[in-house]
């Protein structure tokens, strides 16, 4: 695999490395994506479910056909290759920050530590009318949808369609996205804005923009330098491993 090489040279010879990650990245973890090969959105329409007016208007049924599932999910699921990877690269002081869709929690439990939670957090619940939280994996789903003592309906603190980003967690990404000078764009459809348009942000600024995704995304050809056509923990493996050649080959200073 060619591009592994030049991603390993890349990051290598980078000052400021970030990552973008989608849903593709927890795949290999058993937690199905939206879009693409055996996604949700085969079986379910994603306005019909995905959307904050949906969960106002039934939240019965946004619990059984999204939530229920994801939790039972979620609650078991572990970091593969591609999370511990991305730990790995912070740990050897390459990559700075990562910016991720996801809502599972899994870079943080593969011991990642700048992590941006751009659409929020599946660890936690909130109660629709009190906004008391609990942690998800204590809750008790015996019944959908579930309540809190108040009466009010639990949902994920995620971003639901119609939601709006965090204020926060968009100018820490927009902050990341322009101070990088590589960007890795990993497992991600690119077709949720505005996440989409960080590698936007990274390329305008110079930066290069590797992805790592089994097929082409929106981002491919128009934005991407060049893309590495695989699974995430696949890829990652492949990247460190030439990496550390790379390192152990290298003139020592002094
Ligand atoms: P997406 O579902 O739109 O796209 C997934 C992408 O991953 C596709 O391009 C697909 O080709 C690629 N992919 C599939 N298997 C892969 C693998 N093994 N390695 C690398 N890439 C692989 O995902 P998205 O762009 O993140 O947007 C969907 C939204 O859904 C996100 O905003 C996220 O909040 C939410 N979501 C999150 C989770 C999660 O937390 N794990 C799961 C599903 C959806
Ligand atoms: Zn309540």
């Amino acid at each position: 695999m060619e591009n592994v090489l030049q991603a390993a040279k890349d990051l290598a010879a980078s000052r400021h490395a970030v990552a973008l990650t989608g849903a593709g990245i927890s795949v290999e973890s058993g937690i199905p994506p939206f879009r693409g090969k055996g996604g949700l959105w085969e079986k379910i329409d994603p306005m019909e479910y995905a959307h904050i007016e949906a969960l106002r208007r039934n939240p019965e049924a946004v619990w059984r056909v999204l939530i229920q599932d994801m939790k039972t999910t979620l609650d078991t699921a572990r970091p593969n290759d591609g999370h511990t990877g991305l730990a790995q690269l912070e740990k050897m002081g390459i990559l700075k920050t990562i910016i991720t869709q996801n809502v599972d929690g899994l870079h943080q439990l593969a011991g990642s530590r700048h992590t941006i939670e751009f659409h929020g957090s599946f660890a936690w619940m909130r109660c629709m009318n009190c906004s008391n939280r609990i942690e998800t994996r204590y809750l008790d789903i015996s019944v959908i949808p579930p309540r809190c003592a108040c009466g009010g309906i639990w949902r994920p603190e995620c971003v639901f369609f119609g939601e709006e980003i965090p204020p926060r967690c968009l100018i820490d990404s927009k902050h990341a996205a322009m101070s990088c000078d590589v960007m890795l764009v990993v497992g991600t459809s690119a077709e949720v804005q505005p996440a989409a348009y960080m590698p936007v942000i990274a390329k305008n600024r110079g930066a290069t923009i590797i992805e790592i995704n089994p097929e082409k995304t929106a981002l491919t050809r128009s934005v991407s330098d060049y893309i590495i056509r695989g699974k995430a923990g696949e890829v990652m493996n492949g990247i460190l491993s030439a990496l550390n050649q790379i390192r152990s080959s290298a003139p020592v200073d002094g």
